[in-house]
């Protein structure tokens, strides 16, 4: 019999990459989501399969899925800057009410449980490159907080499930990732510059573009997160690619890669901004062997090139 997976925020970009990597691994998956910022059609081709099942649901309800479940990823969260400024307590519900039911969940079926963090519980980060046993700079009550704060309450009651219940759990710290199905207007950085270069505009580049930050391939990243998941080490591992880079740099780049003559313009830098984010990996590579092999080139190659796919009317529903 297979193993059988519940992947939460199945629908959106990382949730939907991860049931693929999970059905090429041969598991029986199971999907939830409750579309707030995913998409059906991100996994419309999973419909099909016997191997795959999905369920319609909100995770900060109390959660039930019939039958085994071997492990748990659960990646349901909005995650982009924009997205949870304008749904700051669902995002709050998500990695706080949300997690501790699957937590639970976890713990009636038996499970193994993996959490999506993130590299913003560092905040704006006083140590460069961040390690995992840096404890973070994060403001509370800052616009951000809702996200990081939550994120970091997540690590928390994982890390008390694990030592007071003795559940079986990882915390994946996971950095900047891109890749094909992000959604356009999300905000973040590459569908921005990407979104703009397919339209013609200028690239917006907010602050000065001297804030760094470190881009991972999709495809990278579910590797990592999946021998964090193998693996037996239930402390939090940076997955994330280290070559950092200035978003004016990358902005430059984008205009290199596309060929085309666009300007950049300044934009105000949003609040509380980190200036700086690069993932220190020794502890991935040490533990998991794992470290990116896609370079910022190749994966944006690739992210273009499904971008150019979309038709037109996505494209201008995608400005803003
Ligand atoms: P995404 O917005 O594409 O996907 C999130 C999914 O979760 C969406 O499909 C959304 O509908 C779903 N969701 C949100 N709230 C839910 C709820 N209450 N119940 C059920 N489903 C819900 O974002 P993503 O980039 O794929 O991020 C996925 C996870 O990875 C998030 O937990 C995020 O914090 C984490 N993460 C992502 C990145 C990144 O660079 N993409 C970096 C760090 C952490
Ligand atoms: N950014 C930018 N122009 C945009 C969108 C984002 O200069 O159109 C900047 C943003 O201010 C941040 C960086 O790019 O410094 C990465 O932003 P993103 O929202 O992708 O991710 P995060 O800040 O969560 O790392």
């Amino acid at each position: 019999m297979k193993k059988r997976v519940l992947i939460t925020g199945a629908a959106g970009f990382l949730g939907s990459h991860l049931c693929d990597k999970f059905i090429a691994e041969d598991f029986h998956v199971i999907g939830m989501d409750n579309l707030i910022t995913g998409d059906l059609k991100n996994i419309a081709h999973l419909f099909k399969l016997e191997t795959f099942e999905f369920y319609h649901h909100d995770v900060t309800k109390f959660v039930h899925v019939p039958g085994k479940v071997d492990y748990i990823l659960h990646f349901a969260s909005p995650a982009s800057p924009i997205d949870y400024l304008k749904i700051p307590i669902q995002t709050l519900k998500v990695g706080s009410l949300g997690t501790h039911n699957l937590l639970g969940l976890a713990r009636e079926k038996n499970a193994r449980i993996l959490i999506a963090s993130t590299s913003e519980v560092y905040g704006d980060p006083l140590v460069h490159p961040q390690t995992e046993e840096y404890f973070g700079n994060v403001n509370t009550i800052g616009p951000r907080g809702v996200y990081d704060e939550a994120k970091r309450f997540q690590e928390s009651i994982t890390m008390a499930y694990h030592r007071f219940h003795g559940l079986e759990t990882r915390i994946a710290r996971i950095f900047n990732t891109y890749g094909p199905r992000m959604r356009l207007n999300d905000g973040r950085v590459i569908p921005a510059f990407i979104g703009q270069s397919l339209r013609g505009e200028d690239l917006t580049v907010f602050g000065d573009g001297l804030q760094t930050r470190s881009f991972c391939y999709v495809d990278d990243e579910v590797e990592g997160l999946y021998r964090l998941l193998m693996s037996d080490y239930p402390l939090p591992v940076n997955i994330g690619n280290p070559e950092e880079i200035t978003i004016l740099d990358f902005a430059k780049e984008i205009i290199k890669l596309t060929g085309t003559q666009q300007k950049i313009v300044f934009k105000p830098l949003p609040q509380d901004d980190p200036m700086q984010r690069e993932p220190d990996i020794s502890k991935a590579k040490k533990i998991l062997d794992w470290q990116p092999k896609i370079s910022r080139e190749e994966g944006m190659r690739k992210t273009f090139a499904y971008f150019k796919n979309l038709s037109k009317e996505e494209l201008t529903k995608s400005e803003h």
